[in-house]
């Protein structure tokens, strides 16, 4: 076993057992559960919208290079520079020179997963710039040392104690504020470091071919902030989050607004077209859109996988999962958690370090079902455990118990040999793995032609 896999199943076993972390999160996705399906009125067919979206994503992946060069084109006419990153280090050397260029101290941050896959606050750190989240719930992850447990929801794991606990503790704040003055204490903060900041970093939520923009949504603020106050601002992005049109962001945004929060549009939602025009007051002067493929176009060469690049990450499939829910986000150790990140963390990080990932599931289907562009993410999941077969990463003694399974079930007089009692020995042998979490197997004492023949003698 990796030593990924291990840590996942040590986490996975204390925290299932957690009794307390259970709660929270049954609470914060309760609250979830119950205006999902009231944002979903909006629309009058459900399964329509969705085949729709999943039509917009296919349209947009099936051509994505035209998409991409059509996007830059459009962009870059209006003064805005295009980078194009293969890996995680290309992008942060990117960032480097361009805070560098600018003797940029001060970074304030709105909530992209896509920094969190390339590790650029640790990253800025390390060269002496101060990385400032500005999303609340990214900022109580980040005041506490943590990663994002929600790729929608940073925070879902505290509760509103933990969080005034946790102000006390680090800004010595009252220990017993309520979410309102901790709001208030997290604005003041905040407002400080968007004065001083020099730049600004954002994701994504879409980029837009056909009028070279990228569009973000949020329910704070902070990314209208982040994105128009500092001087430069740099917008860093998959490439897979492409539309090819602003028209598209008519089904899109509410879907994912509808599917991520239960809202039916989030509070903010910014068209992003380039740094400030001549005669315009507000927005950057500079601005960059870094496009980051760090193995995206490895799924997009693979016809079957290609369909998890859909994803809007709206974090629906987390939400419905009984895995996520037991042992949380952080069991995971990938950026992308529940069932997208089974998914795609395999085919991002390496399928050897992270197959386990694709077995943690019970494959209800419920991630499937709820996923906003019908992400066949089950199925997938299946895939992955076939590819990682197929290249031979399987144990020795599971090779082994598979193959005399085989030969045993292929031939009608083999499968007759020995009793029940000597058929559980050898089975329960072979699978002990199975077995630490399991009853025993039993067989039945006679065999099933024997029993056939019982039924054909009382006819
Ligand atoms: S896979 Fe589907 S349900 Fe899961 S985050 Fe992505 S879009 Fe949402």
């Amino acid at each position: 076993m990796t030593e990924t896999a291990s840590t996942f199943k040590a986490k996975s076993t204390i925290k299932s057992a957690d009794i307390e972390h259970r709660q929270k999160i049954n609470f914060n996705i309760g609250k979830y559960n119950a205006v999902v399906p009231l944002g979903k009125q909006q629309f009058s067919d459900n399964n329509l919208v969705k085949e729709r979206a999943k039509n917009i994503k296919w349209r947009a992946l099936e051509t994505l290079d035209q998409h991409l060069e059509e996007f830059e084109m459009h962009f870059t006419a209006r003064g805005g520079k295009v980078i194009w990153a293969q890996d995680s280090q290309e992008a942060l050397d990117e960032i480097l020179n361009i805070c560098k260029e600018k003797n940029c101290k001060t970074v304030v941050k709105s909530k992209s997963m896509v920094t969190e896959e390339i590790h650029l606050n640790s990253f800025l750190q390390e060269n002496g710039i101060e990385s400032i989240e500005t999303d609340l719930g990214e900022y109580i992850q980040q005041l506490d040392g943590e990663p994002p447990y929600h790729i929608v929801t940073p925070a879902m794991h505290k509760s509103k104690e933990d969080v005034a606990r946790l102000f006390a503790d680090k800004l010595g704040t009252p220990s017993k504020l309520t979410p309102q003055e901790l709001t208030l204490v997290a604005r003041e903060k905040l407002r400080e470091k968007y004065i001083q900041a020099e730049i600004g970093i954002t994701g994504a939520n879409f980029i837009i071919s056909d009028i070279g923009a990228i569009a973000i949504t949020e329910n704070e603020g902070n990314g209208r902030l982040s994105t128009a106050w500092p001087k430069t601002h740099i917008a860093i992005v998959g490439i897979e989050k492409m539309i090819p049109s602003m028209t598209d962001l008519a089904l899109m945004w509410p879907l994912l607004s509808t599917y991520g929060t239960g809202q039916k549009v989030t509070v903010y939602s910014s068209i992003i077209t380039g740094p400030k025009q001549p005669g315009e007051t507000d927005g950057p002067e500079e601005m960059y859109v870094i496009l980051l493929d760090n193995n995206r176009t490895n799924i997009l060469a693979n016809p079957v996988q290609r369909e998890s690049l859909y994803c809007i990450r709206c974090g629906a499939c987390l939400n419905v999962c009984p895995v996520y829910k037991n042992i949380g986000g952080h069991s995971y150790g990938t950026t992308y958690s529940g069932p997208i990140g089974s998914v795609i963390s395999p085919n991002l990080n390496g399928l050897k370090e992270y197959k386990h990932l694709s077995y943690a599931s019970s494959l209800c289907g419920a991630c499937t079902e709820v996923c906003p562009v019908k992400i066949n993410l089950h199925q997938l999941l299946l895939d992955n455990r076939k590819e990682s077969v197929e290249q031979g990463m399987t144990t020795f003694s599971e090779k082994m118990a598979w193959k005399i399974w085989k030969a045993a079930s292929l031939k009608r007089s083999r499968m007759n040999m020995g009793g029940g009692g000597l058929k559980a020995k050898i089975v329960n042998a072979l699978f002990k793995d199975w077995n630490k979490h399991h009853e025993p197997l039993h067989f039945s004492k006679k065999t099933f032609n024997e029993m056939w023949k019982d039924r054909e003698r009382l006819k």
